[in-house]
């Protein structure tokens, strides 16, 4: 097993990131971020004086920074269960879920995402009626944003197509003919963060990398997207402001 040779806390901003430095027979230095909540990795070679680390970190602190929040803000591997009063989420506020024996409807009413499924008990059966639900609200709430985000972009630029998906690793994608792709578990945040996709994808239709161009029309088209970005790695409201 690997041991790391030094372990120390990056501060950027208002975050602290735990760091791990390994020690190891190589050439370069290279950093690692293995997942969330885990600490970054930094691969030195065995003889790296401390002066050339510090300088390498210094140099690549906005790097991690934003490394370390894209990781955090991948959807989550393990999602919640499907129970009676499990908590799920939508435009980024909280609600139990308030399953009953029915038709298949969803609703969100009362402060609870009301289900109505043939077999209430099951939890798989829940899960996809709510899966069809994200879906068929995103879809609708997904091409009013666009309207939005379209008419506040600073460059005429229009979408020729939305698809929407359940998607494990990524929040949106654009492809050559410039069609968006959203995922439909974006729903479950709030607005802001569902804007700050859609005006990230809209940029991609201008320019296709994550270069300096790239950034520089989303600092125009939305100047405040570094905190709606944060949305996406929160749970959105906590937990307290919820009454059942
Ligand atoms: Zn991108």
């Amino acid at each position: 097993m690997k041991r790391p040779s030094c372990q120390r806390q990056l501060e950027y901003i208002d975050r602290i990131v735990d760091l791990n430095i390994l020690r190891q027979k190589r050439k370069s230095l290279a950093i690692h971020i293995l997942s969330d909540g885990q600490p970054v990795e930094l691969r030195v070679p065995l003889r790296c004086p401390w002066s050339e680390i510090e300088s390498f970190l210094e140099s690549r602190l906005d790097w991690i920074h934003r490394a370390v929040l894209e990781v955090a803000s991948r959807p989550r591997e393990i999602p919640p269960g499907f129970k009676d009063r499990e908590i799920h989420y939508f435009l980024g506020k909280p609600y139990p879920l308030k399953l009953s024996k029915g038709k298949g409807k969803v609703s969100v009413c009362d402060g609870f995402l009301n289900i109505q499924c043939s077999n209430h008990l099951d939890e798989e059966k829940v899960s996809k009626q709510l899966d069809k639900f994200y879906k068929s609200s995103s879809l609708a709430i997904y091409e009013e944003r666009i309207e939005v985000c379209v008419a506040d972009f600073p460059v005429f630029i229009r979408p020729s197509g939305l698809r929407v998906r359940k998607m494990k690793s990524r929040w949106g994608s654009c492809s050559q003919n410039g069609e968006i792709c959203l995922n439909t578990l974006l729903i479950q945040k709030p607005l802001a963060a569902i804007d700050f996709v859609i005006t990230h994808e809209l940029c991609h239709l201008i320019h296709f990398g994550h270069n300096k161009k790239f950034y520089a029309l989303l600092d125009r088209a939305m100047p405040s997207w570094r905190e709606s970005e944060l949305l996406l790695s929160s749970k959105s409201e906590p937990f307290q402001h919820f009454l059942f």
